[in-house]
């Protein structure tokens, strides 16, 4: 297991612009094995690499039935609305309102330099929104509607 810390959204890291990843070599596998097992361990939907200090373009995302990687996300399609409560690991105890496409189709590489696609509808495809944001330097925070009050989140999880 190599856990990472996760920085709260203070650190000045998770508000750069992440560069690209160049080599797909064993610091990477590394990175992402470490990613993988820190998103499991925080029991959170996704995880960027700026979350945990690395100002590189990679991002976990649990899907439901496997993590899947993206190496140098980009979005190729958003389609319809969905607004609704999001959180992020780097703003812990806390929920926003946050308009977002409902649906997300991403084209991105895996940890050896492949090319592929990954799309998902509802809490995917927020979490491809948010955490491609997060390569960006961008905050859920910044783009939400308001703040969700802790009345709000109880009527949520009835
Ligand atoms: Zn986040």
């Amino acid at each position: 297991m190599g856990l990472r810390k996760i920085l709260t959204d203070k650190d000045p890291a998770l508000h750069k612009v992440c560069r690209p990843v160049e080599k797909f070599d064993q610091r990477l596998h590394k990175l992402l094995d470490d990613m993988r097992d820190t998103l499991l361990d925080s029991g959170g939907v996704g995880l960027a690499a700026p979350q945990i200090g690395i100002l590189r373009r990679v991002v976990v995302v649990d899907v439901g039935d496997e993590i899947v990687e993206l190496v140098n996300p980009t979005m190729l399609e958003t389609d319809g609305e969905q607004v609704g409560p999001e959180g992020c690991l780097s703003v812990p105890g806390k929920y926003g309102l946050v308009k977002r496409p409902y649906y997300a189709k991403v084209r991105a590489q895996d940890r050896d330099g492949n090319w592929f696609e990954a799309e998902g509808e509802e809490l995917i495809g927020r979490c491809f929104c948010h955490e491609l944001d997060h390569l960006d330097g961008i905050i859920y925070t910044e783009v939400m509607e308001r703040w969700l009050t802790e009345d709000e989140l109880q009527y949520d999880e009835d």
